[in-house]
């Protein structure tokens, strides 16, 4: 066990501690605070670095922020050992055994970098947003803008204006849907998914469509878990008003190729959303390049805080939909008599926004971006190879999606052992995974399944991990 270095690090060696009673964590790497600006004046930014305006602002929105340095692209492999000494949650004991993080799709560790935003704006810039007439105020209405335009510039989007942030994927998906569905979709008009979709991206199409008296579409997979192209273009017609589409498939992998389905679907005349919660973490996006019309993504898959998400959407379709919730934030003027609203982003944004969550997602983009997001799918891209490989050894293992340049998400079923009594066997062995429907029904039916085991893969996963889920795997199988 390292010797804690900093308060910081012996808080979150005692918590763990604490949570894991069976024995103190193998080993919290020491964790260095971030330099804390000085706050004398003239003021500064602590989230940008910055100068901060003298004057006071009220009821105001900071000006963009700077565009990027140009940065040279990052060369070689990760060093996976050294990126692990970032993440304290991977260094602890479960069931006597080291902890083995494979439930990466369902949520992923924490950097240092992300713990320590998140202590630091609590520690110090702790206010509420947008309408303060104190430093404090200014201080973390500036950390929750530039964390918005980190977050634009991560997506590759116009402005900053097209980024609101919600809950996360599923609270996106369910402002669309009733935003600009409920304006946009009408009687007898079509919603066209695909079978693989995570139930955040159907049940509230399937509710719109019983609103709206409008009809949900579903392009059918293939066996290796791809969506048949035919029968997409088939279903695209002059009724469909909605494409809804993963980036990539929560259960498959499958890696769905957005740019020509997203054309096809514009050549129809209808609009796209892109469930980006298992792209976003492992694939670089670019919502220009796609030209998406919405896309969606959650911050805890993202090695960010849960509870933040982002929904990305083209200005000119944001400025057409309707407001969502109603409340503070979001107006310009109340009356009686009737309100005015204010524009994208903030119309979207009803009551107070988890404001360190938008900063603790800002801290995991630069977090990504340093470690490069061409580097993290090559690595990731290795790693997936290299898994296959290695279950495909186990006799009377079935893996399900085999679709060429799937991401890191094995899920598969084992002769003889229910999916739940795997799962079981596997977290003796200290090996976290996910056994059940995983949120997408539809999908492991097509394969004939009720539930499964996922085994999910981030950047900071080895090979010898890989080797322990499968060595894990054979003694459920033997019943030892
Ligand atoms: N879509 C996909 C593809 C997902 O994997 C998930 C999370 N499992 C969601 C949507 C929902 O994400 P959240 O629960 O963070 O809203």
């Amino acid at each position: 066990m390292t010797t804690p270095e900093s308060p910081e690090t012996e808080l979150v060696t005692s918590i763990a501690n604490e949570l894991y009673a069976e024995g103190p964590v193998a080993a919290v790497p020491a964790w260095e605070p971030p330099p804390l600006p000085d706050l004398s004046d003239p003021p500064v930014s602590p989230a940008a670095g910055l100068p901060m305006d003298a004057t006071p602002r009220f009821y105001f929105l900071p000006d963009p922020p700077p565009p990027p340095a140009p940065q040279p692209p990052p060369a070689g492999l990760l060093d996976v050992h050294a990126i692990r000494q970032d993440f304290p949650a991977l260094h602890q004991q479960v069931n006597g055994k080291p902890l083995i993080w494979l439930d990466n799709a369902a949520t992923t560790h924490k950097p240092h970098a992300v713990i320590g935003a998140l202590l630091e704006f609590y520690s110090r810039d702790n206010s509420n947003i947008h309408r303060g007439a104190h430093a404090l105020a200014e201080r973390a209405t500036d950390a929750f803008e530039t964390a918005r335009g980190k977050v634009q510039r991560f997506l590759g989007a116009e402005s900053p204006e097209e980024i609101i942030f919600t809950r996360g994927t599923t609270e996106g998906i369910n402002l669309v849907a009733q935003t600009y569905g409920r304006r946009f979709v009408g009687p007898g008009d079509e919603i066209v998914v695909t079978e693989l979709e995570h139930h955040s991206n159907l049940v509230p199409w399937q509710m719109l469509c019983e609103e709206q008296g409008a009809v949900l579409r579903v392009a059918p997979l293939d066996d290796a878990g791809q969506v048949v192209p035919e029968e997409y273009e088939r279903l695209l017609g002059p009724r469909t008003r909605l494409v809804a589409l993963a980036h990539v498939s929560n259960v498959l992998g499958t890696v769905l190729p957005l740019g020509p389905m997203i054309a096809q679907a514009h050549q129809a005349g209808a609009r796209v959303l892109v469930d980006g919660a298992q792209g976003a973490p492992h694939l670089p996006v670019d919502v220009r390049a796609l030209d998406a019309d919405f896309y969606v993504f959650s911050g805890h898959k993202l090695y960010g805080p849960t509870g933040i998400g982002v929904l990305y959407g083209k200005r000119a379709l944001l400025e057409e939909m309707p407001p969502w919730q109603g409340g503070g934030n979001m107006i310009d003027t109340v009356s009686f008599e009737g309100n005015t609203y204010k524009g994208p982003p903030v119309k979207f944004e009803a009551g107070t926004a988890h404001i360190a969550g938008a900063v603790g997602l800002g801290a995991a983009v630069d977090y990504l971006n340093r470690l490069g997001r061409e580097r993290i799918a090559a690595c990731e891209e290795a790693l997936t190879a290299y898994g296959m490989a290695a279950l495909a050894t186990v006799p009377g293992l079935r893996l399900i999606g085999a679709a060429p340049g799937k991401v890191g998400i094995l899920t598969f079923v084992l002769a003889g052992r229910t999916p739940q009594e795997v799962g079981a066997r596997l977290d003796r062995e200290g090996i976290a995974v996910r056994s059940g429907h995983h949120c997408a029904q539809p999908a492991l039916r097509r394969y004939g399944l009720t539930a499964a085991v996922r085994s999910s893969l981030a950047f900071y996963n080895t090979r010898e991990e890989i080797d322990a889920l499968v060595a894990a795997v054979r003694k459920a199988q033997r019943g030892s």
